[in-house]
């Protein structure tokens, strides 16, 4: 109950907009494409730049993720442009060097979200922080985990937790790259009613044109935020390609879902 009011709060006295809006890069490639995405990010409605530095793959021989040297990236960009960062983290040295470097909301990884005992040392990590969390849905559609996941870092005294939903993997072939099963969510929401939920479309979808279909329906069912995969060059990218859309077309989504006022 009091997790939301705390995370409102601290969204208030950050003075960052409901619904919140975070956009940036599935990975920091370079400082110049961190930072030239920044750059075209802070005059939308975006308030907090994200980018992945460690990057789970599932299967070795992709790019990794340039690793802590993007955290110098992510903080020049907040210098620059007065955007909040965030990343993922996936171990307590992470934590540690994110901690290190201005970073200031943490997310936990769909494939982190899965291992108990990582969730655990990730939790003692952040211990008592008043920094806001935002806990991915585990990969597979298991409301247990994701519960246990949220169950642990409230023990550890985070109170400004929040809850990413990207979707759920499954063998079928759909339309989804992870299929949305809304009711997950739902359900999770009837356990700690006032947590806030934030979508992550791109994931959901894995392709760019179902992006603002997705947004509209989390807005419909009064999700708090949106945590969308944007790109200065999305068909170049070194991950998620295929699902990243450029800064202008991040604006533009926002103006149709009437998050943006438009002048005049
Ligand atoms: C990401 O946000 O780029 C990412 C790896 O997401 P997920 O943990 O949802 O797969
Ligand atoms: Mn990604």
């Amino acid at each position: 109950m009091e997790n939301k009011k705390e995370l409102r709060n601290w969204l208030n006295k950050m003075e960052l907009a409901h619904p919140l809006v975070i956009a940036g890069p599935c990975s920091a490639e370079t400082e110049e494409q961190v930072l030239n995405i920044a750059h075209q990010l802070k005059d939308t409605d975006a308030t907090v730049l994200r980018a992945g530095i460690w990057k789970p793959r599932t299967r070795p021989g992709n790019f990794e993720g340039v690793g802590a040297l993007g955290l110098k990236w992510l903080q020049r960009a907040k210098n620059e442009t007065g955007m909040l960062i965030t990343t993922e983290v996936a171990s307590p040295t992470h934590v540690d060097l994110a901690q290190k470097h201005d970073v200031d909301i943490f997310w936990i990884g769909a494939r982190t979200t899965v291992s108990p005992f990582i969730v655990q040392e990730i939790a003692e990590a952040l211990r008592g922080t008043d920094k806001p969390v935002l806990i991915k849905n585990p990969v597979n559609p298991d409301l247990a985990l994701w519960l246990g996941a949220v169950e642990r870092f409230y023990e550890a005294g985070v109170s400004n937790l929040g809850v990413i939903h990207r979707g759920f993997s499954t063998y079928e072939k759909t339309r989804y790259r992870n299929n949305p099963e809304w009711q997950i969510p739902i359900d999770l929401q009837n356990r700690f009613p006032d947590l806030p939920l934030i979508l992550d479309p791109s994931h959901i979808a894995g392709r760019r044109d179902i992006i603002f279909d997705l947004c509209q329906t989390a807005l419909d069912l009064n999700y708090d935020g949106l945590m969308i995969e944007t790109h200065n060059d999305p068909d170049n990218a070194w991950s998620d390609a295929a699902q990243q859309i450029t800064p202008e077309t991040l604006d533009q989504i926002t103006v149709d879902l009437r998050i943006r006022k438009e002048e005049g």
